[in-house]
């Protein structure tokens, strides 16, 4: 592993309507495993999709990919049983960040499940604050509430000009998962 502890640890958010959020944050992933390296990905939706990312994942020995509970999903009618599975991702990420074995910590679409209600903004941004100085942790998804933006070192918001689902093309697999 390159040097990573001279680094200073940031936090990013991907946020905004437009594509490119989580590709952005996995962009952020490959150049840091071609650092050497671990990567810890924590995706807090699409639990029960099979995509792009999960199968290159599961290939790759420095990335380490955590998926939310299955029916984790739009879909769920069982709101306890996403609390419960939001809960879990939660606990999972925070002994991740503050065992710093990874200097790159990805929260894939957590935004939603603090949207929804499921994790408590402030649990959520005070094992931010504390994580330890080398590790930069990436949050994406739309609807970020403003305190997290506050907190943010690094925040870029996609601005959706056009998309193909406009033209009636639905999300394709290999360009959207
Ligand atoms: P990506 O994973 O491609 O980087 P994203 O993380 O920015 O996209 P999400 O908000 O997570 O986007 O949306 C997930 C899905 O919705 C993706 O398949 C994406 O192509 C699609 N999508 C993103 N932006 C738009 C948009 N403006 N209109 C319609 N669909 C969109
Ligand atoms: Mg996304």
């Amino acid at each position: 592993m390159e040097k990573h502890m001279d680094v200073k640890g940031l936090l990013i958010l991907y946020t905004g309507h437009g594509k490119g959020k989580t590709t952005a944050a996995f962009g952020m992933a490959f150049r840091a495993m071609g650092r050497g390296w671990r990567v810890a990905v924590v995706q807090y939706i699409k639990g029960k999709w099979m995509t792009g990312e999960r199968l290159f994942s599961a290939k790759q020995e420095l990335l380490d990919l955590f998926v939310m509970g299955e029916g984790f999903t739009w879909e769920s009618a069982d709101l306890s049983r996403d609390q419960a599975a939001a809960e879990a991702a939660w606990a999972k990420t925070a002994a991740l960040i503050s065992a710093g074995d990874h200097p790159l910590v990805i929260l894939d679409e957590i935004t939603y499940a603090i949207h929804y209600g499921w994790l408590a903004l402030d649990e959520v941004r005070a094992v931010l604050k504390e994580r330890p100085a080398h590790v930069t942790v990436v949050l994406t998804g739309r609807h970020a509430p403003r305190e997290l933006l506050d907190d943010a070192d690094l925040v870029t918001e996609m601005q959706a000009i056009k998309h193909p689902y406009a033209q009636g093309i639905p999300a394709q697999v290999g360009v959207d998962y």
